[in-house]
């Protein structure tokens, strides 16, 4: 199904064509905001364009071969529900499923796959070049058009549409949504060298869009890095000197309507895991006047460091490099850990200071990247431009990093491009209802200062946002009050909702004496309550909805389809109402006192050393002011409070 087009040919047969068009929707960029937001735009109902500069990348995976993992997982979940691509695209493309967290609660199990390049970015495409509604166009554009400061609109700008490079002819748009990654004014760096491009092999993109919006629209732009590592050659990497990490034996799938994965559990592909050693240290430290790229001050992501980074910062110590499958067919590893941006021959040098890689042949180098980024408290809750009606903004070109935070954003601001254009309130989501409505909440709040990744701590209603009942909390929503999911999604939820709800209420039904209970159910060992209701016996560790249904299959066996999320929810009802209600008390302490002479970093409360530190640089005076620092998670002040609270 996928159309291919040759770049000189459409811009001479179709680019003219389009110029004589209005959208009501274009987006900028075929990356996973973009795929998103242009997908989430048609869906919504908009007349929409994507432009991105090449078409056989729209859909690329730059760096990581993977999607999920904890908190991204989530984030995967709930663009699903809401309708969007990126959970049914793993699905199809993932060669090696896992539950990471497992070993912790439901709540914070985060979905993950590796996956084919390859087949990814085909069913991205193919989903995309068959929605009604989306044209897909190759080209690049030069230039966002808008119009004048109009004092009746509030003194906002309002944008008007875009120009393509060689273009003569505008293509107007009511709105345009910018998701142009790692590509803004983007800089390539590997060892001394530094070269124009968003990603190796890519142009940046033009240097107009970058004036336009820092000179025309006078937003704040700033500088952000991130970096890729060597790939290498799958048969010169001796696998028996590293620890095999097998899959999951049964692949869990992202989507909501998929019940089984593409590949099937046996033809999963293994990832194996290996370590530094004291040579890649002294490798790094020897390289280091070598590397420009570590010796710049732009801020990396703190969570997915370089090989420099790491070794700078803890010094003598042993890293995890994990050894990643790039594709069914692909000949090629991705090592995890190991993303550097020192010369080629060093790098060659570097690997094979790691046993399992003494061998190893490099592939494609690893590289860095430095790019633009428009500081996010700039926009709207509905990520559009404050400043400018009409210009929407998702993805690293937020100060974020990572395909799930690029594609929920992108899923978000697709649907209130269309929105707008169709003359419909925007809408937000709140931080009580979805990780994407956290996400979105710290962008436009708090900003950024390095680039954004979420984590479940970030989320204070975490055991209610749970990877399970992202259908739930979004699908009805995502059709009644948005519009961007099918009819068949949402008659699917539905039922889903209907029979979960027959379910509760059969085990809120099921009331029995402490006595009776343990007639039907000798093997548990049940508390001295006197009566007891079946949610209730459904929370003990060793009784499963199974368990439960085989005691009472008159009246729960109907119910075994929804086994697992049942007995979830049983799980977490009361702390989702403990949780609410902690929240709501936090709320009114706002001006609780903290004492100034707290130690920090000797705190035996559960802070990360990022809180510690925020918080000793700081030391707000209040609980409320404590909130308000960037980088200070929901959970951090429940802990915060809890600690003042008790010795206070
Ligand atoms: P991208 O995926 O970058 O897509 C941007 C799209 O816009 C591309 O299709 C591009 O062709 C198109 N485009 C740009 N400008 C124009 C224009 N003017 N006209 C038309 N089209 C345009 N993420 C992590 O989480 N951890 C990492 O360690 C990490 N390392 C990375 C290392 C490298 C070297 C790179 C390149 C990326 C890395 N990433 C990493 C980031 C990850 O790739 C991004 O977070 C994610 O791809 C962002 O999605 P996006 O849609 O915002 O942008």
């Amino acid at each position: 199904r996928l159309q291919r087009y040759s770049f000189l040919s459409l811009v001479s047969r179709r680019a003219s064509h389009l110029a004589r068009q209005r959208y009501d929707v274009i987006v900028v960029g075929g990356g996973h905001a973009g795929t998103e937001a242009a997908a989430a735009a048609a869906r919504v109902g908009a007349k929409t364009l994507m432009v991105s500069q090449k078409i056989q990348t729209i859909g690329a995976l730059s760096c990581n071969p993977s999607l999920g993992g904890v908190g991204k997982g989530q984030l995967v979940k709930e663009v699903d529900a809401l309708d969007g691509l990126c959970g049914r695209a793993g699905d199809y493309a993932g060669i090696h499923f896992s539950i990471l967290n497992r070993s912790k609660g439901p709540a914070v199990w985060g979905p993950r796959a590796q996956l084919d390049r390859q087949r990814y970015r085909e069913f991205i495409q193919s989903e995309l070049l068959s929605t009604p509604g989306l044209t897909v166009l190759e080209g690049s554009v030069e230039e966002l058009l808008v119009s004048d400061p109009n004092p009746e609109e509030s003194g906002q700008h309002r944008v008007t549409g875009i120009r393509l490079a060689n273009e003569v002819h505008p293509i107007s748009a009511a709105s345009v949504v910018l998701t142009t990654g790692t590509f803004l004014s983007g800089s390539l760096f590997m060892g001394q060298t530094e070269s124009p491009g968003g990603r190796i092999g890519d142009a940046p993109s033009s240097p107009g869009l970058s004036q336009t919006l820092r000179e025309t629209l006078g937003l704040r732009v700033g500088r952000l890095r991130t970096g890729t590592p060597p790939r290498i050659v799958k048969e010169s990497v001796d696998f028996s000197l590293a620890k095999i990490h097998p899959p999951d034996s049964h692949p869990t799938p992202f989507s909501f309507l998929n019940t089984r994965t593409h590949c099937k559990s046996e033809e999963q592909l293994p990832c194996y895991l290996t370590y530094t050693t004291p040579g890649v240290e002294r490798v790094v430290r020897e390289s280091l006047h070598l590397n420009c790229h570590i010796q710049q001050d732009t801020k990396g992501p703190r969570y997915c460091p370089s090989i420099e980074s790491r070794v700078l910062r803890f010094p003598g110590r042993q890293h995890q490099v994990w050894l990643e499958p790039e594709g069914v067919t692909s000949d090629l590893l991705y090592p995890q850990g190991l993303s550097m941006t020192m010369p080629p021959d060093v790098q060659l040098r570097l690997i094979r200071e790691i046993p399992a890689l003494h061998r190893a042949e490099i592939h494609t180098p690893g590289y860095g990247v430095q790019y633009d980024f428009v500081c996010p408290t700039q926009l709207s809750p509905a990520l559009q431009v404050k400043s400018t009606q009409g210009l929407f903004l998702a993805g690293q070109i937020n100060g974020t990093t990572g395909y799930e935070e690029a594609a929920a954003q992108g899923l978000w601001a697709g649907v209130n491009a269309a929105r707008l254009a169709l003359s419909m309130p925007t809408v937000a989501l709140s931080r009580t209802e979805s990780y994407i409505g956290v996400l979105i909440d710290d962008l436009v709040s708090r900003g950024v200062t390095e680039p954004y990744r979420m984590f479940t701590s970030r989320a204070e209603y975490r055991t209610s946002l749970r990877p399970d009942n992202a259908d739930l909390r979004l699908t009805l929503k995502g059709f009644e009050e948005v519009g961007c999911v099918s009819s068949s999604r949402y008659q699917e939820a539905v039922r889903v909702r209907d029979r979960l709800q027959d379910a509760l209420t059969a085990l809120q039904a099921l009331a029995l004496s402490t006595r009776n209970w343990r007639k039907r159910l000798p093997d548990v060992g049940m508390s001295e309550a006197k009566n007891t209701i079946g949610m209730e016996v459904l929370q003990y560790n060793d009784v499963s909805f199974e368990t439960l249904a085989s005691a009472f299959p008159e009246i729960l066996s109907p119910h075994v389809e929804f086994s697992q999320r049942l007995k979830i929810e049983a799980v977490y009802r009361p702390h989702c109402h403990l949780q609410k209600k902690e929240i709501e008390r936090i709320q009114k302490e706002e001006n609780m006192s903290l004492p100034q002479d707290i130690d920090y970093f000797s705190l035996s409360v559960s802070l990360s050393q990022e809180v510690r530190e925020i918080l000793d640089k700081v030391r707000p005076t209040t609980l409320g002011a404590a909130t308000r620092l960037q980088g200070i998670t929901p959970a951090a002040i429940v802990h915060l409070f809890n600690y003042v609270r008790h010795t206070g």
